[in-house]
């Protein structure tokens, strides 16, 4: 099988500075062609920076922009088949939302519109609006047409900063996926920016996690959830409990660790950090990794688990599952959500238990690392 990567999106060395403040530390980074790209992080970190080098409304500092083998960097926007939908609309307030969609067909003297733009207008759930002008539509609706206005033309990368930023929570979900259905139908790169990890996740194939100015890591949604590099990216996508252990020994191609009085396992190629005896790991585990074991009945547990003992602190009952606070020496509020399967009656918060969990949804990070 061949790959096209003419359309690959390169960036080399890219970084911009603002005086002396460095908004984006150089990075090189490839947006392979087709694919639905996340750029996620906190608000600052500089994703918009980076976007908007991309689409070429802001000159970097220092690298290149390629796009396929073209060296964009010094093309302005409008010479780039990238296009950009804005947290803001920018929709033209004079014209109709049919004539806002229909405007860049008939800037390419293209007559027979009609099709298309219904197509678009019924595909972000706007066929109803289509006479009306952007001042009538609340600020949702008012988005969506920026979305179907940025694609009529099929570009070859799609650029989205934050693009359902104003829509109410029902209408984000399913515009998350009629994005990603849109994106998977045509076939264009889509590069969107976003600080919500559920959106980053839900519709793209691949992550760049953001934190000031660089990229932590990058990898595929359930890549970044398994096998976190950093505490940050730990944090940042969902809930990570987070032990302070010391690397005992190793066997075969796990990494034996003290914590507490107790010992840890973690396969090594789940470690980033330098396993070294004596050396200081962060062992990370996932809340919804862990069962919860009554001490009494501690003896059931099977010897090959990791496991720590605690103190139930506070337990919610939230439906399909149990969030439990458990207080424990190596770890406090370490948290666990227990499925409501069989559930036992003695686990109350004052209850003393084990947590348990299979090694193999163990990670281990640089205890170094801020
Ligand atoms: P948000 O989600 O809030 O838009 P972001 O991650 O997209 O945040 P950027 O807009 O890329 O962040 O900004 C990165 C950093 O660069 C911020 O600290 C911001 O204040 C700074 N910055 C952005 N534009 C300028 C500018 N024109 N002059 C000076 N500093 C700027």
């Amino acid at each position: 099988m061949t790959t096209d990567n003419s359309g690959d999106v390169r960036l080399s060395g890219i970084g911009k500075t603002y005086g002396s403040f460095t908004a984006v530390h150089p990075l090189d980074l490839t947006v392979p062609q087709g694919s639905f790209f996340a750029l996620l992080g906190a608000s600052g970190c500089g994703k918009t920076t980076t976007l908007r080098m991309i689409a070429g409304l802001e000159e970097p500092s220092s690298g290149t922009v390629h796009l396929g083998d073209q060296d964009v960097t010094r093309l302005p926007p409008y010479k780039r088949p990238v296009n950009t939908v804005f947290q803001s609309y920018a929709l033209f307030p004079h014209l109709d939302i049919f004539e806002n969609v229909a405007f860049g067909l008939r800037r390419r003297g293209i007559k027979s519109v009609k099709k298309q733009v219904e197509d678009m207008l019924d595909l972000v759930q706007l066929g109803e609006q289509a006479r009306k002008k952007p001042h009538q539509l609340s600020g949702g609706q008012q988005q969506r047409v920026a979305v179907a206005r940025a694609l009529i033309n099929h570009p070859k990368v799609l650029l989205l900063d934050e693009p359902l930023g104003a829509l109410d929570l029902k209408l984000r979900r399913q515009m998350q996926l009629e994005l990603k259905r849109i994106q998977t139908e045509v076939g264009i790169t889509f590069i969107h920016v976003t600080h919500d990890q559920e959106e980053a996740m839900t519709m793209a194939d691949t992550v760049a996690v953001m934190n000031a100015g660089r990229v932590e890591q990058l990898g595929s949604p359930s890549d970044l959830y398994e096998n976190p590099q950093t505490t940050f990216v730990a944090n940042f996508l969902g809930t990570s409990n987070l032990i302070e252990a010391e690397v005992d020994s190793k066997s075969g191609d796990r990494i034996i660790l003290k914590a507490g009085g107790g010992k840890l396992t973690l396969p090594e190629a789940r470690c980033s950090a330098p396993a070294t005896a004596g050396g200081k790991v962060l062992v990370g585990v996932r809340p919804e990794k862990i069962s919860l074991t009554h001490a009494d009945d501690a003896g059931d547990i099977p010897e090959n688990r990791n496991r720590i003992s605690g103190r139930i602190a506070d337990s919610s009952f939230i439906g399909v599952s149990t969030q439990y606070v458990v207080d424990s020496p190596v770890c406090p509020e370490f948290e666990v959500y227990a499925q409501n399967i069989d559930r036992d009656p003695r686990l109350v918060p004052g209850a003393e238990v084990v947590l348990h969990w299979n090694p193999a949804h163990t990670f281990g990070l640089d205890a170094a690392q801020d």
